[in-house]
């Protein structure tokens, strides 16, 4: 509504600005102006006038001039019979009386055909300013008349309006005085009001005589002047009364006066029109406006502008001509400017020159994206092609333009599913960003690959558009993939890792609950794997384990999941019905796996496994109870059975946890000093004498009494307690030797050693010390080390062994015969003897193969230079025999249990302790 009426509204707008600001008036006179040049006519010829020029000014002298002058020109103008004379020259001002009386006699003679001028003048009289009325001399007036030669000035500077006359303040109230113009014109109107001066009259075809030639009584001016009515005034610059007038003319003041009087004579007294009728005219074109502009053209309505601005024109020229009306039609033609102005604004488009903007701005973003860039219309038949759709899916602009969105699509994927379906999907997709769906696109090849793509709608010109920008996503799937295999799996075997077996083994489980089965999990470590590390490098040691993960794979079916969880340790997860066999048969299956040593390119690796087993729903519930529960197990197996299997039962936790509440007491009773040493007497066995003592350690346990080592230290060897024990025990042991040395008893102390004093510390320098600090003969001292302390770091042992040695503290092989390679520790380790197993001593006189070992043991020993103690002797058939074998020395409850240290003196050190009594 409003943008049919903008056109008015803005002409409107633009007539009130001009309007009020005034600037019309100077079209409004260029207009006026030209009608004068196109209307031009000549004078009537009725009126001369008599100039007063430079020639004249020449001849007569400088001016003013002696009025008898003026007198005698009167003479020769009335001598030419002219019918009135009027003298634009001033004479309200009194000069020569002489002079002054030459010229009222020379107007006595004109008989009353003489007008003077009077004029208007502002004077200040006190603080008022007066208009004040120049007339002629008293005595001049008395014989002429008088009129006004005040010429309007109007405010561009110009002379256009003239007035008939003017009611002036005579001594009896106002009278008329007529101005010169409307006098010379013989007009008898009597009216206070103005007309615009017919500036069409040609001031050059007005009759001019010069002033000397009249004075001079020249026969031809005379003539030109005969019958005419003259006027007297002065055209010559030098007197400066001149007047700018329209189309950039100077007049004199004379000829505007003459001007005036030719308009009134030839009733070209121009009157401008009433503003109504501008008003009318404006009114006029605006309906006219209003009724076509829908109907035409905009070059029709220009022509149909152009067409009203020369019509009124014309009109105007008309009434100028035929009616002397000034029609004032500035503003009808400002009028007219505005709807041309509107009309090419409204021709116009500025939407238009918008959208190419728009739209070539997003034809360079569209070709300089990266990804795909493709629009449809609303039938999905492809528009916009950009290059990143090119090199997705490889077809060129030309190739793909027209046809369907859906061809880039593989044959499974539903073109409408991806697209907005209805009006109300719509909003979500015509947001920015739109909807992103992904699908699997096919290229131009035929290769499907994964795509994404936002879809985006909007309202077009032709409909509903559609864009789609599209990126090829295989890439970013396959990282995703790869990132998900890194996260799922150990990257050194490619088995699954320990978080994904979790989460396999909790669906597992469920499955296994809802079909009533059972899942078992095998938690399976390498034995000794830390040895090959070590000795073989890491390098190998992972071809080893790659090699073990293979083995367990290629027998491990698609029913059960093999992981790695760490370092040396595997997993089987394995529903139990498709086990095929009872649980024991499977892990002892898995063991035997392991019987072929392991192919590792270069070499072949042999290795032994532990297995823990724990079976759900016995030994877990969830995924978390059955990994830990397997663990323990396998902590178990590895501690008790390495290389073999067992399977969780509650026990073993219950163990563990008894173990841990073990290990919370032996830390109190080391703080408390709860630990003593007993000793077991070492017997010469032929002559019954006790040659030394077995330094055993014993708990003074607050609540459950004396508590046996076996019951507590292998959970000390394997704590953090280990070195404060063993230190205490080796102290305790070596004062109490040196006491009894002191006491005169040389007896031999045999002290156990504990693993951690061989792996850690430097044992040979705390026993040097501590021979030093007590004082005991080095010979005295017999350390006792298993198996389990030899098999670590060989060097390191061998070399502490050499240390000891060399302080003169022997060292003995204890338990031998119970170990797996007794035997070659004794070749390997500088050992000065060997203690037998009580297991071979117990039943020697029954079992003939422990004879056979005992006997062998004996001879072997002395061969090897070594001494040779039997333990666990309990009666005395078992002494007589092992001293039979050729055993020399024994130790066993036959000769005395271990003992309290005071026990010990009082029952084998009495006579010595007499003695010692008696010398204390
Ligand atoms: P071991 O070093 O072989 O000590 C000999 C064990 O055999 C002692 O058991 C002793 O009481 C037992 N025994 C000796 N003769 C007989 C016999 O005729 N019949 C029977 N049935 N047993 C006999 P104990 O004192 O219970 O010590 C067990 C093991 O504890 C020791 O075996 C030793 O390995 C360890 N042990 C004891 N005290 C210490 C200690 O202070 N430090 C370390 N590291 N280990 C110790
Ligand atoms: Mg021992
Ligand atoms: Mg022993």
């Amino acid at each position: 509504m409003l943008r049919r009426f903008m056109p008015h509204i803005l002409v409107v707008v633009a007539l009130l600005t001009v309007g009020l600001s005034g600037s019309y008036e100077l079209l409004g006179h260029a207009l006026i102006d030209l009608r004068f040049r196109l209307d031009g006519r000549p004078a009537s010829g009725e009126i001369a006038v008599v100039t007063i020029d430079p020639r004249s000014i020449e001849a007569i002298g400088a001016w003013p001039w002696h009025r008898t002058t003026h007198a005698r020109l009167l003479d020769q103008l009335q001598r030419a019979g002219v019918h009135d004379v009027a003298f634009d020259v001033d004479f309200s001002a009194p000069s020569v009386p002489a002079a002054d009386q030459a010229f009222a006699n020379a107007l006595q003679s004109a008989n009353g055909s003489v007008v003077l001028p009077a004029f208007k003048q502002l004077s200040v009289a006190g603080k008022e300013t007066v208009i004040h009325v120049n007339r002629p001399l008293r005595e001049f007036e008395q014989l002429a008349w008088s009129a006004l030669v005040n010429i309007e000035v109007a405010r561009d500077g110009r002379v256009r309006s003239y007035a008939f006359g003017e009611y002036c303040d005579a001594g009896s109230g106002k009278t008329f005085l007529q101005s010169m113009g409307a006098f010379l014109a013989g007009s008898d109107a009597v009216k206070d009001s103005s007309f615009l001066i017919d500036y069409g009259i040609d001031p050059s075809s007005l009759p001019k005589v010069s002033y000397v030639d009249v004075l001079r009584g020249d026969e031809t001016a005379l003539a030109q002047l005969r019958n005419k009515r003259v006027i007297v005034g002065a055209t010559a610059i030098e007197l400066g009364d001149y007047y700018s007038v329209p189309n950039g003319r100077v007049l004199p003041g004379v000829v505007l006066q003459t001007l005036a009087a030719e308009s009134i004579i030839q009733h070209r007294t121009l009157v401008t029109t009433s503003t109504a009728a501008t008003v009318a005219g404006l009114l006029l074109i605006v309906v006219l406006m209003l009724a076509s502009w829908p109907h035409l053209s905009a070059a029709r309505r220009a022509l149909l502008i152009a067409m009203i601005s020369i019509g009124v024109e014309v009109a105007a020229l008309v009434l100028h001509d035929r009616f002397a009306l000034v029609l004032d039609t500035s503003l009808l033609q400002i009028a007219l400017v505005a709807y041309l102005i509107a009309t090419a604004l409204d021709e116009i488009d500025f939407r238009g020159l918008l959208r190419n903007v728009a739209e070539s701005r997003f034809e360079r973003i569209a070709m300089s994206i990266g990804d795909g860039l493709v629009c449809t219309d609303q039938d999905k038949r492809i528009t916009v092609w950009n290059p990143g759709a090119v090199a997705i899916f490889g077809y060129g602009e030309d190739e793909i333009i027209g046809r369907p969105f859906a061809s880039l699509l593989d044959d499974g994927a539903d073109a409408d599913a991806l697209f907005p379906q209805s009006e109300a999907a719509l909003p979500a997709t015509l947001l920015p960003g739109g909807a992103t769906m992904e699908f699997d696109g096919r290229r131009k090849d035929g290769e499907v690959f994964p795509a994404e793509a936002s879809f985006s709608a909007w309202q077009g010109p032709d409909g509903l558009q559609y864009g789609v920008i599209v990126r090829d996503i295989s890439l970013r799937k396959r990282e995703a993939e790869r990132i998900r295999y890194l996260a799922e799996h150990d990257t050194l075997t490619t088995l699954i890792n320990r978080h994904t077996l979790q989460s396999e083994l909790a669906s597992m489980i469920a499955r296994a609950d809802a079909a009533s089965d059972r899942v078992v999990l095998l938690v399976i470590g390498l034995d000794a794997f830390q040895h090959i590390n070590d000795m073989l490098g890491h390098a190998y040691g992972d071809s080893v384990l790659r090699a073990a993960a293979d083995r367990l794979r290629a027998e491990i079916g698609s029913e059960g999941r093999v992981a790695r969880l760490s370092g040396d340790e595997f997993a089987v997860a394995i529903p139990c019905s498709a086990i095929g066999g009872t649980v024991s048969e499977l892990a002892e299956h898995i063991s035997g796996l392991f019987d072929a040593p392991l192919e590792t390119g270069a070499r072949r690796q042999r290795v032994r496994i532990s297995l823990g087993v724990a079976v759900h729903p016995d030994a877990g519930q969830t995924a978390d109870e059955l990994l830990s529960n397997a663990h323990l197990a396998l902590c178990r197996t590895k501690t008790d059975r390495r290389g073999s299997h067992l399977v969780f039962e509650p026990t073993i936790r219950q163990e563990l946890e008894q173990r841990l509440t073990l290990e919370e007491e032996l830390a109190l009773a080391v703080e408390r000093q709860e630990f003593e040493l007993f000793y077991q007497p070492q017997v010469e066995l032929l002559s019954g004498q006790v040659i030394g003592a077995e330094a055993l350690i014993r708990w003074r346990h607050p609540t459950r009494g004396l508590v046996p080592p076996n019951d507590f230290i292998p959970v000390v060897n394997s704590s953090p307690l280990s070195e404060a024990v063993a230190t205490w025990v080796m102290t305790t042991a070596c004062r109490q030797a040196r006491d009894w040395q002191l006491a005169g008893h040389e007896i031999r102390v045999g002290v156990n050693l504990a693993p951690s004093q061989v792996q850690s510390g430097d044992l040979a320098a705390f026993v040097a010390k501590l021979l030093d600090a007590t004082g005991l003969t080095p010979g005295l001292l017999e350390l006792e080390v298993t198996e389990d302390i030899l098999l670590h770091d060989e060097a390191r042992v061998l070399q502490t062994f050499n240390r000891l040695q060399a302080l003169g503290v022997s060292l003995v092989f204890d338990d031998f015969g119970t170990g797996y390679a007794s035997l070659s520790y004794l070749k390997k380790f500088p050992l000065d003897g060997l203690k037998i197993d009580r297991s071979f001593v117990f039943d020697v006189l029954t079992q003939s193969d422990d004879a056979a070992i005992v006997g062998s043991t004996v001879s072997l020993s002395k061969q090897l230079g070594l001494s040779v103690i039997a333990e666990g002797i309990e009666n005395q058939a078992t002494a007589e025999f092992l001293l039979r074998l050729g055993c020399e020395h024994g130790q066993g409850y036959h000769f005395g249990k271990p003992m309290p240290a005071a026990e010990f003196a009082q029952r084998f050190l009495r006579v010595d302790e007499t003695r010692q009594a008696g010398a204390a």
